[in-house]
């Protein structure tokens, strides 16, 4: 069968039997998408041929490229002994190993108080959920049975489950569900670039922090814990944190006695140029949720890794009921297990991590070029995430109304030269596979600012 039409039979089949995530469908039956069947290093390809570059990791996933050997050889294998096998009552080599690794690796990463008892889930937001749980019934152990709620931040995106959303914080996409939620504290954001307090980077002295502690002063006694996206709020916008925030969230954390949940799904495996966020502030929390790049982007898998203090409260009499009654049927699969130690034998033999940090000062170059363009509000990195806001007023930070859709815009204008990435509103985002060559971090930065020029332009 001709490319074309092969493309065609599949978009057809798509739009009369899926619903696509974040997306409205009746835009999407209107539209004409790509269909990817393969994909090699940086790069994704279509149906009908077309190399694009993966600027978006695949939803910020892929850490050393797609087809990666030694990730394909680690699944094959795996594959020649089992596929699953549930870790309910029973358990896996791979699910042991890999389980020695991170606690080592948070160990090594953020030093002997880091979280050492790895409990898996499947995704982002189960692993979110299980942290949660966790700490809300640890205090229950500890006959602290008030400590019914939780401290997070707004524009904080933890994922879409139940609780995953009462914690979140961008009302665009959590709002409708409001009834459904559980209430939570909330602090607001370190976005400096907007500051809810109507302060200037700078000169404001992290007020943003204190007015965390105003919550805490009054509600620790109820708060089972706070819980953050290090150094950097992701699907809220890219939104960095300033130096010393982290820092001073694990500090009010100590003070007022609530768990520090970290949740790492997006900043963990070296995207920000550490292995994990909280070390650029030599942070331990008490629990920190891990997924996304765990396994290079290849396999659905995650970890919630606690602290031993946390785990011992949950050991008693099986009669005392103090077991943590959460687990999925995929729990530790093994065949995702494998592929992460596989991923973290190639972190340590392509010293990604050292890669990571020669690049990130090209990256911060190619940003640089952007931030000069007329309609770039703001530029914000850390290490290979960034998100570039567009504004229609530099002077005022007057926004691009969202009906203009700029971000899926310059997305598309970026798709023609090549290179794929998906906006959040007026953000552009780009994170790039890890493995990406100078070349093509460099060859993306150009595509974008191109893109971005000739859409503003008009
Ligand atoms: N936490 C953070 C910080 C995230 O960025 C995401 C996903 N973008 C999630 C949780 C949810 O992960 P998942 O989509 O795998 O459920």
């Amino acid at each position: 069968m001709e490319a074309g039409e092969h493309a065609k039979q599949i978009e057809q089949a798509d739009k009369e039997f899926l619903w696509h995530p974040f997306t409205q469908m009746g835009d999407w039956q209107q539209e004409e998408h790509l269909v990817i069947t393969e994909g090699r290093d940086c790069f994704i390809k279509d149906v009908r041929g077309r190399w694009y570059l993966d600027a978006v990791s695949s939803l910020w996933v892929n850490i050393h490229g797609h087809r990666k050997r030694e990730l394909d050889d680690a699944i094959r294998a795996q594959l020649d002994n089992i596929a699953h096998t549930t870790m309910l009552g029973l358990m896996s080599p791979p699910a042991v190993e890999l389980g020695q690794r991170l606690v080592g690796l948070l160990r090594d990463s953020l030093g002997a108080d880091a979280p050492a008892k790895v409990f898996y889930s499947d995704n982002g937001s189960t692993s979110v959920e299980v942290a949660l749980k966790m700490a809300f019934q640890y205090w229950q152990h500890k006959g602290e049975d008030k400590r019914t709620t939780f401290l997070s931040l707004n524009n904080a995106y933890h994922g879409d489950t139940i609780g995953a959303v009462s914690v979140g914080g961008m009302d665009l996409f959590h709002e409708v569900y409001g009834p459904l939620l559980f209430k939570t504290h909330k602090a607001p954001s370190p976005h400096c670039y907007r500051c809810e307090l109507g302060l200037e980077r700078g000169s404001c002295k992290m007020a943003c922090l204190l007015e965390m502690e105003k919550i805490l002063k009054t509600h620790a006694s109820e708060i089972a814990a706070v819980i953050i996206e290090p150094l950097m709020q992701g699907a809220g916008g890219m939104l960095v944190a300033p130096r010393g925030y982290l820092k001073g969230v694990r500090e009010l954390c100590h003070r007022y006695s609530v768990l520090m949940i970290a949740d790492e799904v997006a900043t963990g495996f070296g995207r920000t140029g550490r292995m994990f966020a909280c070390e650029h502030e030599s942070v331990a929390p008490d629990i920190i949720c891990l997924s996304k790049g765990i396994t290079g982007g290849y396999m659905p898998l995650a970890a919630t890794v606690a602290t031993r203090e946390i785990y011992e409260a949950f050991l008693g009499e099986f009669s005392q009921l103090k077991t943590f009654f959460h687990g999925h049927s995929y729990t530790g699969n093994p065949l995702g297990c494998a592929c992460a130690l596989a991923c973290l034998d190639v972190f340590e033999d392509e010293d990604t991590i050292g890669h990571t940090r020669a690049l990130v000062e090209s990256f911060e170059g190619g940003l640089g070029e952007m931030a000069l363009l007329p309609h770039v509000g703001d530029v914000r990195q850390a290490g290979m995430m960034a998100g570039v806001e567009l504004v229609l007023e530099k002077a005022t930070k007057e926004p691009y109304a969202l009906q203009e859709k700029m971000g899926w815009q310059v997305a598309m204008a970026a798709r023609q030269e090549g290179v794929i990435f998906r906006p959040l509103g007026n953000t552009i985002v780009l994170v790039p596979p890890l493995v990406i060559s100078r070349e093509n971090l460099g060859r993306m930065c150009a595509v974008v600012a191109g893109a971005i020029e000739k859409v503003t332009r008009q």
